[in-house]
């Protein structure tokens, strides 16, 4: 039986920075109501699909009414009466309406909110969890947890120059008892870092304690799963988003140590992979430079040399990079792309080309935990969750406890 769209309306509410966003709420010909709401980074790269927002005064500027607008007023009368399981359809009408590059007119933020709330209703029409119904029946991998534990960077009041730096888990028998290490190494490093510095600032739930350097970064965090008896199965991660230290002007990249050519920026992340079980480095140079990134995924092969900004979850850019072997791993987050048809035709050529994905949140969450069952849907090897200690992320680890115990259970009966 067709379910149709009855109804389609967006509405501005808050994001875990504080700042507006779009949610949707979509209702069906079957009398069932979802909502949708969208994430938003803080370090975007230039090739996102495009936020809109209001300007003015309200909320700095930051207002999100005229893209709440777009949803009620210019995309519901060309989707209501379309079945909500015509997920392609319903995304390709909105991809023409819009008619821009990047999503400019109607705004990413308008349009990824429908494509949300399209596809939760017609999981929901299905009759099957929402991982099931974007991924398929074969989809049982729970992505490993990866969990931003220390924060650096243009948004940090740390003083260390990288933006994330990541507890990568492997080799533990459950999803479940990852976020039990995960939450017992938190815990440590608070400790740990407070101790050390007195009082600790956050950003999003990591810790930026005022350390010098990352050798000093990663001594705590390998400290921290010693503590909690964890330590065989943690590995290291960086995420450089080198695009903010870039100095375009002179072609460096400004270091706390100074300034690095990008050969020089390659040495050090050589030493520090001989130096530290480190297991991830993404956005390493900034998203134009591919030539570096390909001298580095053949610098070290066995690490996984992710694209973040420099693949923005764009099929295009993604074919690019392997054709350069500018990288192994895909960052999938799919308000980089704008809709979710989209976002899963770049996450299926990832996996078509042996590229691992790794899903992610973005530092402007919200308590939407749609981003769990889509890291699921697309087979993600880890999923970049932050630190396990605010609602906006920890949702998003209970959804992945319980997508997995759905899992098991079936399994087992
Ligand atoms: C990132 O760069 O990987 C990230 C999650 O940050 P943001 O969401 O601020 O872009
Ligand atoms: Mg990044």
């Amino acid at each position: 039986m067709k379910t149709t769209i009855e109804a389609l309306r967006g509405r501005e509410i808050l994001n875990s920075r504080g700042k507006p966003t779009v949610e949707v709420v979509l209702r069906c010909s079957n009398g069932v109501e979802v909502t949708a709401s969208v994430p938003s980074g803080a370090s975007t790269g230039k090739y996102e699909a495009l936020e809109i927002y209001d300007g003015g005064e309200r909320y700095r500027g930051y207002g999100t009414k005229t893209a709440a607008m777009h949803v009620t007023k210019e995309i519901a009368p060309k989707l209501i009466g379309l079945d909500v399981r015509d997920q392609r359809r319903i995304d390709q009408i909105m991809i023409d309406l819009d008619g821009s590059r990047q999503k400019s007119r109607l705004g990413g933020n308008a349009i990824l909110g429908v494509s949300m709330a399209a596809a939760r209703a017609g999981a929901l029409a299905a009759e099957i969890p929402l991982y099931q119904y974007l991924g398929g029946l074969r989809v049982t991998r729970i992505p490993n947890v990866m969990s931003t534990v220390i924060s650096g960077g243009a948004f940090s009041p740390s003083g260390l120059e990288f933006e994330d730096y990541l507890l990568a888990l492997e080799g533990f028998d459950s999803f479940a008892d990852q976020v039990e290490a995960i939450s017992g190494m938190r815990w440590h490093l608070e400790k740990l870092c407070k101790t050390k510095y007195g009082p600790v600032a956050e950003d999003g739930g990591a810790l930026a304690p005022p350390l010098r350097n990352t050798p000093e970064a990663f001594e705590c965090m390998l400290e921290a799963a010693r503590l909690t008896g964890c330590e065989d199965h943690v590995k290291l991660g960086l995420d450089v988003a080198a695009n903010e230290l870039y100095r375009q002007d002179r072609g460096v990249y400004e270091m706390t140590s100074g300034e690095m050519e990008p050969e020089a920026l390659l040495a050090y992340y050589q030493r520090l992979a001989a130096d530290y079980p480190l297991v991830y480095i993404e956005d390493a140079f900034h998203e134009d430079d591919w030539e570096s990134f390909t001298k580095l995924t053949a610098a070290l092969p066995q690490l996984e040399i992710v694209g973040d900004d420099l693949f923005a979850t764009n099929v295009e850019r993604l074919k690019k990079g392997i054709e350069q072997k500018a990288a192994n791993t895909l960052l999938f987050k799919v308000n980089q792309i704008g809709t979710v048809t989209e976002a899963l035709r770049t996450a299926e050529y990832a996996t078509n080309h042996r590229f691992e994905i790794v899903a992610s949140l973005r530092s402007g969450e919200t308590n939407d935990v749609f981003q769990a069952d889509l890291a699921v849907a697309v087979g993600a090897k880890r999923m970049k969750l932050g630190s396990p200690v605010r609602g906006e992320r920890n949702g998003k680890y209970n959804r992945l406890m319980a997508i997995e115990e759905e899992i098991r259970l079936k399994d087992w009966m």
